[in-house]
């Protein structure tokens, strides 16, 4: 099943949220603990958009997100239905979100990181083109010094 635990009732009901479920402890009873994945195949068997969730699953928990990534983590419509069956009790949505979370994070990381070093590399072709004009205004003066110079010893020797 999709969705989420409220962790109270407090929580506002807003225009993205679909519905409520309020179940007791019997309807919705804690799950049983969670076991090592036997690769029966189940959870593939029963996903709606053909992914290949032990896959994932050993990728979430490896951190490694290139290769969740690459098996489709972000077609994963947290349906919940690899779960379900799962004889193995484990919560592969809450895998996949925290991958997802994840990757979240890296992006936005690596988004800041690469505009940081736009701006710098800007900032440093300012001040490389300030010190360059800088440069030609000073050779420019000496120049006109020389001439100046020179034309006054010119003067004196004629
Ligand atoms: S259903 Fe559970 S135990 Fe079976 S392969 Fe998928 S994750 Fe592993
Ligand atoms: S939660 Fe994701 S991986 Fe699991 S069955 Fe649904 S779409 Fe497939």
């Amino acid at each position: 099943m999709m969705g989420f635990t409220l962790p109270d009732v407090n929580v506002p009901v807003v225009k993205t949220t679909n519905c409520l479920l309020a179940a007791d402890i019997t309807e919705f009873p804690d799950p049983p603990p969670e076991q090592a994945c036997i690769r029966c195949g189940f959870c593939a068997e029963a996903c709606p958009a053909q992914l290949l969730p032990q896959q994932l699953l050993w990728f979430a928990k490896a951190q490694e997100f290139e290769k969740a990534e690459l098996f489709n983590l972000a077609d994963c419509i947290e349906c919940g239905a690899c779960a379900y069956v799962c004889p193995s009790s484990i919560p592969l949505v809450q895998y996949y979100r925290y991958a997802k979370g994840e990757i979240r994070h890296l992006k936005a990381d690596q988004s800041k990181s690469d505009n940081a070093r736009v701006r710098f590399e800007a900032r440093q072709a300012r001040l490389d083109k300030e010190q360059a004009e800088k440069e030609a205004r000073r050779k420019a003066r000496a120049d006109a010094a020389a001439a100046q110079q020179k034309a006054k010893a010119d003067e004196s020797g004629s």
